[in-house]
């Protein structure tokens, strides 16, 4: 089903969350998407039918919900095209870069001690590395961006060498939207040896991905950025990784035995999941990705840049904004700005006095805001597929109003 803005508007009834907030303009998907009654349904619906733990009770209630939890990861690995044995259950992105940080020590290619970050990444895919770095006594270093907000791949081939030991990007970023590809900087960095780490938070609501065809050996996404519930996120690892990887977390669930003084762990998955995991939040991920299989990731895909498209245009009458953004085709459908001399938390306080939900701040991407030489923060407009022209209408007057109100 190919979407516009009716479709739109009737997927947006499917939230709750715009009934019991009549008039709510929400423009903050990037930070976390609003969840359909269909997911908040499946969670219902598993506590109430289906509870109990998993993978140790041998009664039948026990067994169905173990059942719906390695079904759930069935569902995420055939999204990304990974094997279920791939697919590690977190918290979030940054668990599982966290997670990563951790073991990877026992696995680095020998002779390297660099790791190659860019200067677009998200401080969850920086600040575990710098402390990778600071435990290994390893380098860091950092790929500018261009003017046009792009990867700037002379750069990139003055870094990437024989010395990377680890490279992590982003496969979107959350400030310029700027869409990075992956499966080159992934080729890249293979030439050279080097370990590859893509963060898709801000990629797996919006695009197709496929980590057999990129080829990376891990990749990470939460699932409340794409219809899901919180405190549920994915590691994607190569298998014959993962079998190399010793454990983070140690405990209940992930052991093959134990004695007073040593103890052997299982095979990869359930070796890195230590502990009762969110077993509903694993149902509830499934869902939100049967939810946007029903929808179709491209069809989204195309609507998200015409809705893009028309942010762009509109965003461009606002006179003097500041913009920085990739551009349509190059973007995700975020874009971040600023109103010359209006604090970006001023912005956003007048707009919610209108109901507009958008971001301002930093983004948790502080080195690239030194790198774009911005000082207060920005504004951040993020878009889903339910989103419509009308929202983009409602904020852009509501910008110009703020304008006129400042220049008094
Ligand atoms: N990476 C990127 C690019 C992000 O946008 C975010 C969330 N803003 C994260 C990582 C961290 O995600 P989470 O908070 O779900 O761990």
């Amino acid at each position: 089903m190919k979407l516009d803005n009716n479709i739109a508007k009737i997927l947006k009834e499917d939230f709750p969350i715009f009934k019991h907030n009549l008039g709510l303009v929400y423009l903050d998907n990037a930070a976390t998407s609003q969840k359909p009654k269909q997911v908040i349904d499946s969670i219902l619906n598993f506590y109430e039918k289906d509870n109990a733990n998993v993978g140790r009770g041998v009664y039948s209630l026990s067994a169905r919900a173990t059942k719906r939890y390695e079904d759930a990861r069935k569902v995420v690995a055939n999204f990304i095209k990974a094997e279920q044995k791939e697919i590690i259950f977190t918290k979030n992105t940054t668990e599982s870069l966290n997670l990563l940080s951790y073991v990877l020590s026992s696995i680095l290619p020998q002779g390297k001690n660099e790791i190659l970050l860019t200067e677009m990444e998200h401080h969850s895919n920086l600040v575990p590395w710098q402390q990778l770095a600071k435990r290994n006594n390893m380098k860091l270093q950092f790929i500018k961006i261009t003017k046009d907000f792009t990867l700037d791949m002379n750069d990139l081939a003055k870094k990437l060498t024989d010395k990377t030991a680890i490279f992590a990007f982003t496969y979107a970023s959350n400030v310029l939207g700027t869409i990075n590809d992956v499966k080159l900087l992934n080729k890249l960095a293979k030439s050279k040896g080097a370990i590859t780490i893509i963060d898709a938070a801000q990629a797996i609501q919006h695009l197709s991905i496929n980590v057999k065809e990129i080829g990376c050996d891990f990749l990470a996404f939460s699932s409340h950025k794409m219809l899901g519930p919180n405190g549920i996120g994915i590691l994607f690892g190569k298998k014959e990784l993962l079998e190399k990887l010793p454990p983070f977390n140690t405990g209940g669930g992930m052991i093959e035995s134990v004695s007073v003084d040593s103890s052997t762990w299982q095979n990869t998955p359930e070796k890195f999941e230590a502990g009762t995991q969110n077993i509903a939040g694993a149902v509830g991920l499934a869902a939100a990705i049967d939810y946007i299989k029903k929808v179709g990731i491209e069809n989204i895909k195309e609507w998200e840049n015409q809705l893009l498209k028309y942010t762009l245009k509109r965003l461009n009458e606002v006179s003097n904004i500041k913009i920085y953004s990739s551009g349509l085709d190059k973007s995700v459908s975020l874009i971040s700005f600023n109103l010359p001399g209006i604090h970006p938390h001023d912005v956003a306080s007048l707009l919610d006095q209108k109901k507009i939900a958008i971001r301002a701040g930093h983004m948790c991407v502080m080195p690239l805001m030194s790198a774009l030489g911005v000082k207060g923060g920005v504004c951040r407009v993020s878009l889903a597929f339910y989103n419509t022209f009308e929202d983009i209408d409602v904020l852009v007057d509501s910008l110009k109003e703020i304008q006129e109100r400042f220049a008094k």
